[in-house]
C-alpha cells in the first residue's frame, strides 16, 4: 500500500450507474480504489425512510466488482456509532438553506460520517456527485476548515434518457410517479434555457420551474430555490452563475436535483 494513491466513493449502495461513473473516475485517477457502502442511521430524521431504504449488498458486491474496486467498507451501525458516541462535525453556513432547512441534522449526519470515512480509510481522493449539490459543498467546506488531506472531485449528475436522475430512490415510485417524475429536469431545462436568454431574475426562472413541477400528478414543492453556488445563499439576481436547486415529493418519494445557470 505504500506510495499508492487510494480512491475512496462514499455511498449508501443499492447501486445504480451514477455510483458507477464516480468509480470509473476512482479507477482512472487512482491506484486503490475504495468504496463504502453504508446506509448512515445517523444522517435520517427520525420519519424518514431509513428502515425502508433500498439494500442489495450481493447486487452491489457484483457491480462493484465490474467496475474495479478493490475493496468495499461496509460496516455495521455499532462498528461507526458504539455506545458513548458523542463526537459530531458541524458545517454551519452553508448547510442553513435548501435541505438542511427542510431535514434539520441531515447535513451534521452526512458530515460526521464521511468524516470518519475519511479517517479509517485515508483516501488521497474522495468523488462525489454534483447530484446532492449542497453534500459537495458541506463537504468541501469541511474538509477546508478542518485541514483534511485530500481531494474532493464533484462528478456530473448521470440521469436516465428521459432526464430523471437516477438515485436509489427512484425505485419507490410507481409506474405514474414515474412520468411526474420527469418534470424536475424538465423544470431544470427550462430554467436554463430561459436564464440563457437573458433572464437573469430568479423569481421569474422560478415561477415557470414551479408552474411545471406543479403542472404533473401528485407533485408537491418542498423548495425551489436559486443560490450563490459557494455560499448557498438565495439570490434574487444572477449576475454571473447560480444554483438551481430543488426537492420535490412525488407521492411520497422526495427527490432532489440541481443545475447550474452558467453560459
Ligand atoms: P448515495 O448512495 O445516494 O448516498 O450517493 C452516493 C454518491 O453517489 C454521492 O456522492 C451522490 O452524489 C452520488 N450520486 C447519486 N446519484 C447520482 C447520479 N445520478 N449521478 C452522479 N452521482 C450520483
Amino acid at each position: 500500500m505504500a506510495g499508492m494513491r487510494i480512491a475512496l466513493v462514499p455511498t449508501m449502495g443499492y447501486l445504480h450507474e451514477g455510483h458507477l461513473t464516480l468509480m470509473e473516475y476512482g479507477r482512472e485517477k487512482a491506484d486503490l480504489l475504495v468504496i463504502s457502502l453504508f446506509v448512515n442511521p445517523l444522517q435520517f430524521g427520525p420519519q424518514e425512510d431509513f428502515e425502508k431504504y433500498p439494500r442489495d449488498p450481493e447486487r452491489d458486491a457484483r457491480l462493484a466488482e465490474g467496475a474495479g474496486v478493490d475493496l468495499i467498507f461496509s460496516p455495521e451501525a455499532k462498528d461507526l456509532y458504539p455506545d458513548h458516541f458523542q463526537t459530531c462535525v458541524e458545517v454551519k453556513k452553508v448547510t442553513q438553506n435548501l435541505c438542511g432547512a427542510s431535514r434539520p441534522g441531515h447535513f451534521q449526519g452526512v458530515t460526521t460520517v464521511v468524516c470518519k470515512l475519511f479517517q479509517i480509510v485515508k483516501p488521497h481522493l474522495a468523488i462525489f456527485g454534483q447530484k446532492d449539490f449542497q453534500q459537495l459543498v458541506a463537504i468541501r467546506q469541511m474538509v477546508r476548515d478542518l485541514n483534511m488531506d485530500l481531494e474532493v472531485v464533484g462528478r456530473p449528475t448521470v440521469r436516465e434518457s428521459d432526464g430523471l436522475a437516477l438515485s436509489s430512490r427512484n425505485v419507490y415510485l410507481s409506474s405514474e410517479e414515474r412520468v411526474s417524475a420527469r418534470s424536475l429536469s424538465r423544470a431544470l431545462q427550462e430554467a436554463l434555457s430561459l436564464y440563457r436568454k437573458g433572464e437573469q431574475h430568479s423569481e421569474v426562472i422560478l415561477n415557470r420551474v414551479r408552474e411545471i413541477i406543479l403542472g404533473a400528478d401528485r407533485t408537491r414543492i418542498d423548495y425551489v430555490k436559486i443560490c450563490h453556488p459557494q455560499t448557498l445563499e438565495d439570490i434574487p439576481l444572477i449576475t454571473d452563475r447560480g444554483v438551481l436547486a430543488l426537492a420535490v415529493w412525488v407521492g411520497k418519494t422526495r427527490l432532489i436535483d440541481n443545475c447550474l445557470l452558467e453560459e
